[in-house]
């Protein structure tokens, strides 16, 4: 089958032929039909994420058809049409038990991470991790609830946004547009950042009370402005660069949370009084559980939260994806068509 596959870092990606995976003891074999391109891939290609195997198959957004089953699953599972949760908790350790498998201490397998993922014409997984997709969503809208709206369900979550919280989204790529509409769900007055003017069109479309342009404004000063003076009990930062950081901490409210869901190749520095005087948090989220997951297709389906797609390539196509991302050009995800 054809792949697109990362041979470690600052490699370019080729699309390889390599066998077909075939489905064991309690897998599925999905035919994917739709996988979206996250930021992580960048990050993999640069190399400020590297985790150490290669060569990979990335993508870890994966919408298809079950084709096959393994040995032990019914043959009524073939034809449903699922999308993937990445993640394959050891289900023994202290996380795994109570449903953390993002935190797992000993993955058996991350699918577009450590494991081969979605940007193949097919991939095995077990069947837990084949969740059945309602026929309201089409497979190109899917692809971007697999890690953008689940990552900002489990974000929004973990930061406890609350009824009338003032809540920041630094950043509005795929998790920033669903962390827009979970944090206005939640009964948040939701303030989106960004630089791309028609980014910010759509986040304030998605339901975001006020948006700012972080390449003109400075973006403390505003978020205070328009909070009189308070600023925000939540900021999520999803870009994570010095300066965005410096405006991040700037912004926060007394008892403010700031949490880190995107990285950079910058730290932060702030010196411990910025945070004494305030009783300010900083804390971070990563990935989300396989509950959250089932949460995620449910408000999708419910046209709750809406996935933004702003175009679908074949796999040949991949750098053209590669390319609008890394300049900050696409509006939501782009999907690979494998
Ligand atoms: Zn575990
Ligand atoms: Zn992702």
């Amino acid at each position: 089958m054809r792949a697109l596959r990362y041979h470690g870092p600052k490699q370019p990606l080729t699309l390889d032929d390599i066998p077909r995976p075939t489905p064991h003891d309690g897998e599925v074999l999905v035919k994917i039909t739709a996988a979206g391109v996250c930021h992580t891939e960048l990050h993999f290609v640069s190399g400020l994420l590297n985790l150490g195997v290669a060569p990979l198959t990335l993508g870890h957004e994966i919408v298809g058809r079950v084709e096959a089953v393994g040995p032990g699953v019914p043959a009524s599972r073939v034809g449903e049409r699922v999308i993937v949760y990445y993640y394959q908790g050891c289900g023994r350790c202290r996380h795994c038990l109570v449903g953390d498998e993002n935190l797992c201490d000993a993955l058996r397998a991350e699918n577009g991470f450590v494991t081969d993922g979605g940007f193949a014409e097919y991939v095995a997984v077990p069947t837990r991790n084949a969740v059945a997709l309602p026929a309201s969503i089409s497979d190109e809208a899917a692809a971007p609830i697999g890690c953008g709206v689940t990552t900002a369900v489990h974000a929004a979550r973990l930061a406890r946004v609350a009824l009338g919280d003032v809540v920041v989204v630094y950043g509005v790529g795929a998790v920033g547009f669903g962390l827009v509409q979970v944090a206005h769900l939640a009964g948040a007055r939701v303030i989106a950042v960004g630089r791309n003017p028609r980014k910010l069109t759509r986040a304030a479309e998605l339901g975001a009370d006020h948006v700012i342009d972080g390449s003109r404004d400075d973006v403390a000063a505003e978020v205070r402005r328009l909070t009189g003076g308070r600023g925000a009990d939540v900021v999520f930062e999803l870009v994570a660069t010095k300066a965005t950081m410096q405006q991040s901490i700037d912004a926060l409210a007394k008892r403010g949370r700031l949490v880190f869901v995107g990285y950079s190749e910058d730290s932060l520095t702030v010196h411990p009084i910025r945070l004494v005087i305030g009783e300010v948090t900083v804390t971070a989220s990563v990935g989300n559980t396989l509950a959250e997951l089932e949460m995620a297709v449910e408000l999708v389906a419910s046209g709750r939260v809406k996935t933004v797609v702003d175009r679908c390539l074949p796999l040949e196509r991949h750098q053209e994806a590669f390319d609008l991302l890394a300049k900050g050009q696409l509006v939501g995800r782009a999907v690979l068509r494998p």
